[in-house]
């Protein structure tokens, strides 16, 4: 169903109230902003949407799932780490970071008859895009090169492929797209008033300016946050407004649960409550109707029963595959029995 190719611009017509609690989605036309008007979110009223029961919620945003995608139908993207480690960034979430004493092991830039072995296994798997991750601030041409090579021969193997490679200069994107990338990986993370928190070595703007990199080449984006960092309800709501307010919403809106790594500054953080995740999965629904809304990290610590009331929230996309960059991700054959009890099918 998601095509790259096919992709058509989305329509952010406010979806009809289909509660007893109603929103009064007219509230969400206001102005000030050089958006359309009716692209606007404003935070509160993504609020407002967090604040509903919790069936009216569901309700409402399976509805608008219903109205826009098959709803047993899940997309299937599996990443794999191409670099691994010793990255200059601060990321608190991230033990990919060199500043911060993990397990992870540093690994070079991977030989391209070990990406596409990886690409070929997933395909056989039933994964339908390969992501290709690599913890650098940004690539250098040097290193870009190699991995456009990668990027080609993926695609020639009847994957789709996305990279996430960090923040992308002035013309990389460009050559992104020339070896037939589809997606480009960069979230994100968090509500800007939060972000500061988080991460210094980089700017929410930073972030922004490769999303307009990357959309000004046409190259899908795919751009998501992390929830339970310690961020309050209406910095999960300000995340959800950054990319339901972009000119156009991401294709693909990864919204990952914190997977808390000894030695990161994030280890120890209270844990979120998973029915507040799933809200986040249903606000993300609600606000980005268009999009495919990726469960990504953290399913490991979710069970089969928050994953179920977060796909029934309008999750329709996975990364499924043992590992997820550095953190672990429940094992191939728990996702294809879950998806046999749920009766889902893969895209
Ligand atoms: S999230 Fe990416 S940019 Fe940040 S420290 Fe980890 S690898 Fe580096």
């Amino acid at each position: 169903m998601e095509q790259s190719t096919s992709y058509s611009k989305p329509d952010h017509t406010p979806q009809p109230v289909m509660t007893t609690s109603v929103i009064q989605f007219d509230a969400l036309k206001s102005p000030a902003s050089s958006q359309p008007t009716e692209t606007r979110w404003q935070v509160e009223d993504i609020m407002a949407l967090f604040a509903l029961p919790f069936n009216d919620l569901l309700f409402q945003a399976h509805s608008v799932h219903r109205q826009h995608f098959d709803p047993n139908a899940v997309q299937v993207s599996t990443l794999l780490s191409i670099k691994t480690g010793g990255c200059s960034e601060d990321c608190g979430y991230c033990p990919q970071a060199a500043r911060y004493h993990t397990e992870v092991e540093n690994e070079p830039l991977m030989a391209l008859d070990e990406v596409l072995a990886a690409a070929k296994a997933a395909k056989d798997s039933g994964a339908s895009r390969f992501c290709m991750g690599a913890a650098w601030r940004g690539p250098k041409q040097k290193d870009l090169e190699p991995v456009l090579k990668m990027i080609s021969e993926v695609k020639a193997m009847g994957l789709q492929t996305c990279a996430t490679l960090g923040m992308l200069k002035d013309g990389q994107a460009e050559q992104l797209k020339a070896a037939g990338l589809d997606f480009y990986n960069h979230n994100l993370d968090t509500a800007p008033e939060f972000y500061g928190d988080v991460i210094t070595t980089r700017t929410y703007q930073d972030r922004l300016d490769t999303l307009d990199r990357v959309r000004s080449v046409a190259i899908n984006v795919c751009s998501g946050g992390i929830i339970g960092m310690g961020e309050s309800r209406a910095q999960r709501a300000g995340l959800l407004a950054q990319l339901a307010n972009m000119e156009q919403p991401p294709e693909s809106v990864p919204i990952n649960l914190l997977t808390q790594v000894e030695g990161t500054p994030l280890h120890g953080t209270d844990p979120l409550d998973p029915l507040e995740f799933v809200r986040t999965i249903a606000a993300a629904r609600i606000t980005m109707p268009n999009s495919f809304v990726r469960l990504s990290a953290g399913r490991q610590s979710m069970g089969d029963a928050v994953q179920a009331l977060c796909f029934m929230a309008g999750a329709n996309s996975i990364f499924y595959g043992e590992k997820l960059l550095t953190t672990g991700n429940p094992e191939v054959e728990a996702d294809q029995a879950l998806f046999t009890k749920l009766g889902l099918t893969k895209i």
